[in-house]
């Protein structure tokens, strides 16, 4: 059995590991000339921690990551603590599996290096699909092919094969961008910042900041609003000054933060309408290019992962004529749980953002009220679900 996985971020590379853990012969072909993830850090839950291990990765991941003390949320101009949820130990004992911080290249590096070499193929960029009964060929741009039986758009969120399967389709901007940033951590040792990831809450805005690099970097994300976002590219370097101004009210901590990094990113942040389908005969797509979702939840790459594994758990006993409804079980199997992650990520972008006033007094108290008890429960839904269990039962 041999698949063709377009894409060589978090969520191809870990198909390409899943894949070959139940046999299959798996080849991942990825555009860009080197492996690299833009952006600064990811936050990776149990949900995927669990899975991760399950490859064998325990180890690799433990000695790159940042294990938070709590999650908390906290208030845009005094840092008012409005509720904090522990997490290290808490989740562990809740969940049996660790919450991750970690820094993006670090993440795509444990993968990389746990396939085999000879799996990726860079400088690789699809261009064309069709298939036929028994397999699909492949066409790149530098006009070699491929052939396999199964093929996995794992692509991102303008995916080519998510277009070839279904046409062309905009996504959807969410009226948002973020500005990214990864500070030094001795840059800010007088702020004694705690091991947690911090979410501060104001009018339009919010902005996140964690350690990542065990320890040797802060990652933040400031998200503010935005009319549009023109510029061609996804992403563009971004002023630290403009970033600033976008938080000029906010409290000195948080500003502080801001002003000791070098230079930032903006990202326009854009989702997708939950699609109907995710996989047409022996071609399915994954991660990004299947749910494109707003970062609100930090559950994108965790998903995608999540995706990896019901994927090969739904292919592993296919015969070659039965492969494609194995990829039509995986879609039923993970779209309804993708699509209530992707609203709830909309969902949050709205509740996080909340100007002053009763709504968001209401917010603040709800939150409040969780203070005491085990909030992580709430989360169970998302953070103690087994998505190979969820597999054997459906
Ligand atoms: C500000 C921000 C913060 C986030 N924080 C979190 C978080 O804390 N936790 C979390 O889980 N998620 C988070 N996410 C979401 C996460 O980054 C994405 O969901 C995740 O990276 C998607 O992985 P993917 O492998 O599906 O796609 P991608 O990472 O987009 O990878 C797709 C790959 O396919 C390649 N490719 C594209 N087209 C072709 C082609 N035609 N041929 C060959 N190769 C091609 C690309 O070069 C790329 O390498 C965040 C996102 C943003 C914007």
């Amino acid at each position: 059995m041999h698949a063709i996985i377009i894409g060589a971020g978090i969520g191809g590379l870990t198909a390409a590991l899943t894949l070959l853990r139940t046999g299959w012969k798996v080849q991942v072909f990825e555009q860009a000339s080197e492996l690299r993830e833009v952006g600064a850090g990811i936050q990776i839950s149990p949900n995927a921690t669990r899975l991760l291990h399950r490859l064998g990765l325990a180890e690799p991941l433990r000695r790159v990551a940042v294990r938070p003390v709590a999650l908390e949320m906290r208030r845009w101009e005094n840092g008012a603590v409005l509720s904090r949820q522990l997490l290290a130990d808490v989740c562990e004992a809740t969940f049996g599996a660790p919450y991750y911080h970690v820094y993006r290249p670090d993440l795509l590096a444990v993968l990389a290096a746990a396939l085999p070499s000879g799996i990726v193929t860079l400088g690789q960029r699809c261009v064309g699909i069709e298939q036929d009964e028994q397999g699909v060929e492949v066409a790149f741009e530098n006009g070699t092919t491929a052939r396999a039986e199964v093929v996995i758009g794992a692509d991102g969120i303008h995916s080519f094969v998510r277009e070839a399967l279904f046409g062309p389709e905009s996504p959807h901007f969410s009226g948002s961008i973020a500005y990214r940033g990864l500070v030094p951590a001795e840059r800010l040792a007088h702020l004694q910042l705690e091991r947690n990831s911090s979410a501060w809450l104001g009018p339009e805005r919010h902005f996140v900041h964690y350690y990542v690099g065990a320890g040797r970097f802060v990652n933040f994300v400031g998200v503010v609003p935005a009319q549009d976002w023109r510029v061609e590219s996804w992403s563009a370097q971004g002023e630290v000054a403009d970033a600033l101004a976008e938080f000029a009210d906010w409290h000195p901590q948080l500003r502080a933060i801001i002003s000791a990094v070098d230079f930032t990113n903006r990202w326009g942040l854009y989702d997708r309408d939950p699609l109907q389908r995710w996989s047409v005969g022996r071609v399915a797509l994954l991660g990004d290019a299947a749910h494109a979702m707003l970062p609100f939840m930090a559950q994108g790459a965790v998903q995608s992962i999540e995706d990896a594994f019901v994927l090969a758990r739904c292919l592993h006993a296919a015969a070659p004529a039965s492969q494609p409804e194995a990829l039509t079980r995986y879609e039923m199997i993970r779209k309804p749980r993708a699509t209530q992650v992707q609203a709830q990520a909309r969902q949050n972008g709205t509740t996080f953002h909340l100007v002053d006033g009763e709504a968001q007094r209401q917010r603040d108290a709800h939150l409040a009220a969780s203070v005491g008890t085990n909030p992580l429960l709430a989360s169970a839904w998302l953070y103690g679900h087994d998505v190979e269990a969820e597999v054997d039962q459906v």
